[in-house]
Parts: C-alpha cells; sequence; structure tokens
C-alpha cells in the first residue's frame, strides 16, 4: 500500500515537471541545431568544453531528467503510452548505453527525455548523460565515447540513427 502510495507521488511528481518542460520547450529544428553544434565541437580536439556546457545547459533546460530506470519507465509512458512498444524499446536502448558509462567509470548523471515543439505537436528524444573524468586524456575519452554509443549493438538492441550518424563520423 505504502509503495503505490510512493509510486503516485513520483508519478505525479514527473507528469508536473513534463507539463512544466513542455511549457518552455524549444522548437525542434534548434534543438537538432544544438545537438550537431555539440556533435561538432565534441570532435574538435581542444578545449571547447565551455562552450559545449552553455549549449548542453540549453537542452537541459528543454528536457526532464530522472535518475532511475522505473521513474524514466514512468516518463516513457507518459508521453509515449503506457503500451507502446516505445517505451520498452527506449528502456532497454538507454540502459545499454548507461551500463557501459558506468562499466567504464565515465560519471552517470540520469536519464534524459528531450521535449522538443514541432508545430502543434512534441516530439521527444530518450537520452543518457554522462560525464567523463577530467583527468582522462583525449584518446581515453574518445575511445569510451566509441564504446557508449556502441553499447546497444552489444545488448542486443539497436543503435538508434543518432548513434549510428555518430558512430560513422568517428570513423572518418
Ligand atoms: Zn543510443
Amino acid at each position: 500500500m505504502k509503495e503505490t502510495f510512493a509510486i503516485e507521488t513520483t508519478r505525479e511528481n514527473i507528469k508536473q515537471t513534463l507539463d512544466t518542460v513542455k511549457l518552455k520547450a524549444m522548437d525542434f529544428e534548434e534543438a537538432q541545431e544544438i545537438i550537431e553544434k555539440i556533435d561538432a565541437l565534441s570532435n574538435t580536439p581542444g578545449k571547447r568544453s565551455k562552450e559545449i556546457d552553455i549549449l548542453r545547459g540549453r537542452l537541459r533546460n528543454s528536457s526532464v531528467t530522472v535518475e532511475t530506470l522505473p521513474e524514466f519507465r514512468i516518463l516513457l509512458e507518459l508521453v509515449f503510452g503506457v503500451d507502446s512498444p516505445d517505451v520498452q524499446n527506449a528502456l532497454e536502448h538507454e540502459n545499454a548505453h548507461a551500463n557501459v558509462v558506468q562499466q567504464e567509470g565515465a560519471i552517470f548523471t540520469g536519464y534524459s527525455l528531450l521535449v522538443a515543439k514541432d508545430g502543434e505537436e512534441y516530439n521527444f528524444l530518450p537520452g543518457t548523460d554522462y560525464e567523463t573524468p577530467k583527468r582522462w586524456s583525449v584518446k581515453k575519452r574518445e575511445d569510451v565515447y566509441e564504446r557508449i554509443l556502441n553499447a546497444p549493438n552489444k545488448y542486443g538492441n539497436e543503435l538508434s540513427e543518432s548513434d549510428r550518424i555518430r558512430l560513422s563520423k568517428l570513423e572518418e
């Protein structure tokens, strides 16, 4: 009984956060531009981390981030519908990324859902947030980044289109 109450409270909190983010959600085109900029900067050696942090902050402002898989399930069910196969697929996909983040010693910071306005509709992009330890070399960061991108493959889930694009850019 107590547990049911806790889950209901969690669901209510997540729904409120989602509704708040929807009101201030950025346009889908703008979100895509920012994601492309971050990817381009990430592939450029050198100290661009400040600019990347600012861009990430803008995406975060249009995202809901939760810490655990049960919370992430609630969030995904709210946007895709309880019976949608997209829920389980996104859970498995992002969990695969998160597992490799932790195996590699990077710092998992949450499961996220980017909320973007597309005309009268919304687009929802699930993701896994993490940071890399400051002491890591550029080479180490790149190797780990590649393994994190590839994680769904390893766990029998499909790579997303953005995973594939990012991996192919690494091979250039
Ligand atoms: Zn992915």
